[in-house]
């Protein structure tokens, strides 16, 4: 398979790398940075190295995301994204892309996450409203974004279980005050070096249901990465999503 890694430098881009290195089907035809490094490779210019390139890894910054799903669409690349923070311009990029090349963006790749947004969303549509729903999550001192995009999709699968858009429910940062019934409240801590906890509050009268994740190591990321960047190749122009690929889209 062969695959371009934009953010090559970093983190996920290391983490992603390495994996790919250890399984043979992997063919490297492009690493891109915002700063060359020629002893690893890195160059800056994506066009230059997306012709003949099968699928694109995009774990970077959100400020090209547009414009790479628009480079991958004109040279029919695959394209994986799992930069977060993405603004309202993605969206639109990624369904103009989506009309020629299959597009899958994902705040988080892991399968346990993955199996989490699913089981949020069964508990949301199973739960009376009485049952205040609350996001937490933390994560290392470094990340940009707040709350995460892995804590949003939660917050969106939560509010599609109670058919409702999360623009419409939101509080973030949540203040001071009483709480609102139907509300969606997030909470964020930043502190070391945690790789991501999410846990989903379900509080009723009298009990309380939390579901939670802990990513303990950055490889089940690099893991859910290469997994889903391999099941997009040769698929149907198309938005998709890591229930497809892991093909959990069956709890309901
Ligand atoms: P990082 O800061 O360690 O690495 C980002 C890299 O991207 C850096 O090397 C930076 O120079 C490079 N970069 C930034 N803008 C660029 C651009 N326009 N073109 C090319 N390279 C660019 O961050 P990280 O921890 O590797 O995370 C990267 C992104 O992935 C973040 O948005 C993070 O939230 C997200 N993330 C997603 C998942 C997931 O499962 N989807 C998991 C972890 C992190």
């Amino acid at each position: 398979m062969r695959w371009v890694m934009v953010g090559a430098a970093g983190r996920m881009g290391q983490a992603i790398t390495q994996l790919a290195s250890t399984q043979s089907q992997w063919h490297c035809v492009g690493a891109i940075d915002r700063i060359a490094d020629a002893a690893r490779g890195i160059t800056t210019d994506l066009s230059s190295v997306l012709p003949g390139a099968e699928v694109m890894i995009d774990f970077s910054s959100p400020s090209q995301t547009a414009a790479n799903l628009a480079r991958c669409a004109e040279q029919g690349v695959a394209a994986l994204i799992g930069t977060t923070g993405l603004g309202e311009d993605v969206e639109a990029a990624a369904a103009a892309a989506a009309q020629r090349i299959p597009v899958l963006i994902a705040a988080n790749t892991s399968l346990g996450v993955t199996l989490l947004a699913e089981l949020v969303r069964a508990a949301a549509r199973a739960l009376p409203p009485t049952f205040d729903i609350e996001i937490f999550e933390a994560h290392h001192r470094h990340k940009k974004d707040a709350p995460s995009g892995t804590a949003l999709a939660l917050g969106r699968a939560a509010a599609g279980g109670r058919g409702q858009s999360l623009d419409e429910v939101a509080v973030a940062p949540r203040g001071a005050g009483e709480r609102k019934n139907g509300e969606i409240g997030f909470s964020v801590l930043r502190s070391g070096d945690i790789v991501g906890d999410h846990a989903v509050y379900f509080a009723g009268e009298g009990e309380r249901l939390v579901l939670q994740h802990q990513a303990t190591d950055r490889t089940i990321f690099a893991r859910g990465a290469l997994q889903a960047a391999s099941w997009l190749v040769g698929r149907p122009a198309g938005r998709y999503s890591m229930s497809d690929v892991i093909g959990l889209k069956t709890i309901s």
